[in-house]
């Protein structure tokens, strides 16, 4: 159903950067809701790696990503910000201080400033190109993200990729799935170091094949159901692995989609801002997280939590012109009970 909403700060995008500027707002006093084209909160973090543990967050040595998500969640829930989910923000008009969003469901959200915190934009997986992918992908025989490690168990697993992707959950599910074969084009793996060496190990005591120097070269089965993995190499060499499932990590190509058409300035599909502010080229209109860009950035969730926390104090004068703003601590002001 369509809605109509006001409120001081629309925020686009509820990944970790987005939930956290609803806290940053809100100790503002400044009202926030949240719109994401996902049904569910936490962008890259739910929909990618919920399982996976993230160790850079600060004062938690290790947090699976969801339990991030969940704790962003708590953090958040006495500002009671409203979310439109499963909505893509398509359009953006108006001036600092009277903005309007809409939405590819005919929402319209009339907001004093805007926070686009939209990560990659509509992040969606590079596919490789494989004749009659489609079909495979509608019956779940490939797949881009390993939502539950559990789905794997007992199932005859290739992952293709050289990345860190290909090589973590080659590493996380050997444990649960029948048997896991690696294809690389090449035998070096762009992964962290400790994690392709622990490759190389599981790779020297049989837990896990590796087929390098191969690319994917076609789908075996029948109906959408996978038996087998084509690979050959550069000179045409070919061999065909037995498969209930591949798993292709090509990285994640970058969509801002509709963002792109808003007049902000882009800069190799980021959007430039002040980095005192996070401001983009348009007033009013403000940037975090992974879409935002300024020269040092570096795309971590930490980095969103502090752009979140500087475009709020950013934003303050917009929503309540004319009152000044004592920076105060939150140990001192306490949060809404
Ligand atoms: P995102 O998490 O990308 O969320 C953006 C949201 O915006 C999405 O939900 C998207 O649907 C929504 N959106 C986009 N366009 C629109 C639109 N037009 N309308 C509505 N909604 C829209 N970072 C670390 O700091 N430490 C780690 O250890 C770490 N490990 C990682 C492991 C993996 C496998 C991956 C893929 C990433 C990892 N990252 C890590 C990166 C981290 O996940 C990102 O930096 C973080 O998610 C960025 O947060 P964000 O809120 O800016 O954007």
């Amino acid at each position: 159903m369509a809605d109509t909403i006001d409120t001081d700060v629309a925020i686009v995008g509820a990944g970790p950067a987005g939930l956290f500027a609803v806290f940053e707002c809100g100790m503002l006093k400044m009202s926030s809701l949240l719109i994401d084209a996902l049904d569910e909160v936490g962008g890259q973090c739910a929909a990618l790696y919920p399982e996976k543990p993230i160790y850079d967050i600060p004062a938690h040595p290790a947090i699976d990503a969801a339990d991030l998500v969940a704790k962003l969640e708590t953090q958040i829930a006495p500002f009671g910000a409203p979310r439109l989910l499963g909505r893509r923000v398509v359009g953006l008009s108006g001036e600092a201080g009277a903005l309007t969003l809409t939405t590819d469901k005919g929402d319209r959200v009339t907001a004093r400033a805007v926070i686009i915190a939209a990560g990659a934009g509509a992040f969606g997986p590079n596919r490789p190109p494989l004749d009659g992918l489609d079909a495979y992908e509608a019956t779940g025989s490939v797949q881009y993200y390993v939502r539950r490690r559990e789905d794997f168990r007992g199932k005859r697993v290739v992952i293709a990729g050289g990345g860190d992707s290909a090589v973590d959950w080659a590493l996380a599910l050997k444990d649960v799935a029948a048997s896991i074969a690696v294809i690389h084009r090449r035998p070096k793996f762009r992964a962290a170091p400790e994690m392709a060496a622990r490759l190389d190990e599981a790779a020297a005591s049989g837990a896990i094949e590796m087929v390098v120097p191969y690319q994917l070269h076609g789908l075996e089965g029948e109906a959408g159901m996978l038996t087998g993995v084509t690979v050959a190499t550069l000179q045409g060499e070919q061999k065909t692995l037995v498969a209930d499932v591949l798993l292709p990590f090509f990285g994640l190509s970058m969509d801002l989609g509709p963002i792109a058409e808003w007049g902000l300035a882009l800069e190799r599909h980021h959007l430039p801002v002040v980095p005192a502010t996070c401001e983009t080229t348009m007033p009013g209109v403000f940037a975090i997280g992974d879409v935002a860009t300024y020269p040092g950035k570096l795309k971590l969730i930490l980095q969103g939590f502090s752009e979140a926390a500087m475009a709020a104090h950013a934003i303050h004068p917009i929503v309540h012109p004319g009152q000044a703003l004592h920076f105060e601590y939150s140990t001192s002001k306490g949060v809404p009970g």
